[in-house]
């Protein structure tokens, strides 16, 4: 079988049924701009705010035609590291669109979201899931442990000027601890503020070093949620999963991208 580096699972996803993972970013080391106090992929091998080009697009494109014939439900722009830190992100995304016909999703640490070129990229996929786990300055730095010049005030307006802009779906994914499960009438005034189409309520629930809330907790969350914010579809990562079995088509790629194995 082919061995593919970029691409990976099909996984089942809470959040996006069979979903199969492109890296546009990592080449089997992390890059980001964020040092998340939770992150299960471990320590950030390139620290850097800057867009590069680690990964030409006809590489990912001539993987996925080498894809055997599989159920995904979306493809989803993810991986070991923040997949907008990919200055061919969008290059990338309209290759996809020409040889694949699944929707698009990319998942986002929402920090470069207030360039306007990277809010036109991804304007081209159909799903947009934009981490807001700060409510504040101070709790960016304390959960997200962003590069230098990162600012809480930008990832805000950011993601609240790509609603205003994006036909598509938009969902708030919102990860919780001991640290910020106190904090939710900030979360619901930011998520009535920025008004996504759907909220995914999170917490860490792969190997890491900070302990997840459990089920109680999350569903008093989720339901906080459901009373203040009318008209937004609320998830949780407890919620009833999908029992199908998902054959992934790359273990040890996929296991990677999970934190499994480093
Ligand atoms: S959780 Fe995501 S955004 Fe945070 S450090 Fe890990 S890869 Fe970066």
């Amino acid at each position: 079988m082919h061995k593919f580096k970029y691409i990976y699972g099909p996984v089942p996803s809470w959040r996006l049924g069979s979903s199969l993972g492109v890296d546009p970013v990592s080449k089997g080391r992390k890059i980001c701009n964020f040092d998340c106090v939770y992150c299960q992929i471990g320590k950030t091998d390139l620290f850097t705010k800057e867009r590069i080009k680690n990964i030409e697009t006809g590489e990912i494109v001539a993987e996925l035609a080498k894809l055997p014939p599989l159920k995904i439900d979306y493809i989803t722009f993810s991986g070991a590291g923040e997949p907008t830190l990919a200055v061919n992100l969008g290059e990338m995304i309209k290759a996809v669109k020409l040889i694949r016909k699944e929707p698009i999703a990319v998942i986002t640490n929402s920090s470069l979201m207030l360039l306007d070129e990277v809010r036109k990229e991804l304007a081209l996929a159909d799903f947009v899931i934009a981490k807001l786990d700060a409510y504040s300055p101070g709790s960016l730095q304390e959960i997200n442990r962003p590069a230098k010049g990162i600012e809480f005030g930008s990832i805000l307006d950011g993601i609240r000027k790509f609603r205003e802009e994006y036909k598509g779906k938009l969902a708030l994914q919102i990860m919780f601890i001991q640290n910020n499960k106190q904090e939710i009438d900030k979360y619901i005034y930011l998520a009535n503020y920025i008004k996504p189409d759907e909220i995914q309520v999170n917490t860490p629930l792969r190997n890491c070093n900070i302990r997840p809330l459990m089920k109680e907790d999350i569903r008093k969350i989720k339901n906080d949620f459901i009373c203040a914010c009318k008209g937004i579809n609320i998830v949780s990562v407890y919620d009833e999963k999908d029992p199908k079995v998902i054959k992934s088509i790359s273990d040890e790629e996929t296991l990677k991208r999970r934190g499994k194995i480093k």
